[in-house]
């Protein structure tokens, strides 16, 4: 699995299990077991290459008594490499809201073949205190954030694409965590998981409007710079489009709900980049998602 990186600095391992995996370093330091997976089934470093496919989300086009089947068996396997079963997982819906839950224990397993609990609708973000509970969300481009605070035995999950990102998803699930469990976020780690790098993600000049006017223009103008139109022989021509950059601005937002700086993990993987590793929705090979999971479990 040949990933280019966008920095040297080690950010994530990678695990050659039955289905592969990454998985990152600083919470595999805590002793929290967690992953983000990639488009294969399986791989044999000796050779160097494997199976891709790998289902663990239905897909809109989906036939869903075929696929249901299928991603509950691949997510129970992933469970079960992680020590843990499907019947202790709970995943988001990936609705791009703010909403985040505090998982309960009947919301716990697959819910097919019945209907989504009504709970579970509209929700981008999960956190839990209970003991051994997996949490599940999926990304293509759109990061996803990782939380834990071993102090209070405490995980969270959230997707933060750019409007989960725009009205600061992760400072919604560090706030339930306060609140519902008595955290505090100096004690909390957390990981920024792998997405679209800013030389990937180029928005329209309504994103960066939408950020000065929730963020302030200082902050837009860090956030998302302006990179020059070129012709096809690549001279510039007038014109050009914003980047976003989502790897800053969920980091700010960390600090400013008070995670420590050290106690951040910022990826270094870029899924558009490395389209042939990773399902991209803006490369638009999103055959699939990657599933991201943590499970609330310390090595203390
Ligand atoms: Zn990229």
């Amino acid at each position: 699995m040949k990933i280019k990186y966008s920095r040297e600095d080690k950010v994530f391992n990678i695990r050659n299990d039955e289905i592969p995996y990454l998985s990152i370093d600083m919470l595999d330091k805590l002793g929290v077991p967690n992953l983000y997976t990639t488009r294969y089934e399986s791989f044999d470093p000796e050779l160097g290459e494997g199976v891709k496919g790998l289902r663990l989300s239905i897909m809109d086009d989906d036939d869903i008594n075929e696929a249901a089947p299928v991603v509950i068996a691949n997510r129970a396997r992933l469970a079960k490499q992680l020590g843990s079963s499907i019947e202790m997982e709970c995943t988001t819906d990936q609705e791009h809201t703010v909403n985040v839950h505090v998982v309960k224990k009947e919301d716990l397993g697959p819910s097919w073949p019945d209907p989504m609990p009504t709970h579970r609708l509209y929700v981008d973000g999960l956190v839990t205190d209970i003991p051994d509970v997996l949490l599940t969300a999926y990304g293509g481009d759109c990061p996803t954030i990782y939380l834990a605070d071993p102090v209070r035995g405490a995980v969270g999950i959230a997707h933060a694409g750019w409007k989960g990102t725009l009205n600061r998803i992760p400072e919604v699930a560090i706030a339930q965590m306060v609140v519902r469990f008595g955290c505090n976020p100096n004690d909390m780690y957390a990981a920024i998981g792998p997405g679209i790098c800013v030389d990937c993600y180029e928005m329209g000049d309504e994103i960066y409007d939408a950020f000065a006017e929730k963020w302030g223009k200082g902050d837009a103008d860090r956030l998302l710079k302006k990179y020059p139109a070129t012709d096809a022989d690549g001279r510039e021509i007038p014109g050009g489009k914003y980047h976003l950059n989502l790897n800053i601005a969920n980091k700010m937002t960390l600090l400013r709900a008070g995670v420590p700086e050290g106690h951040i993990a910022v990826s270094n993987i870029c899924t558009m980049c490395n389209k042939g590793i990773f399902y991209s929705y803006r490369a638009r090979c999103m055959e699939n998602h990657q599933a991201a999971m943590i499970i609330n479990r310390f090595d203390r």
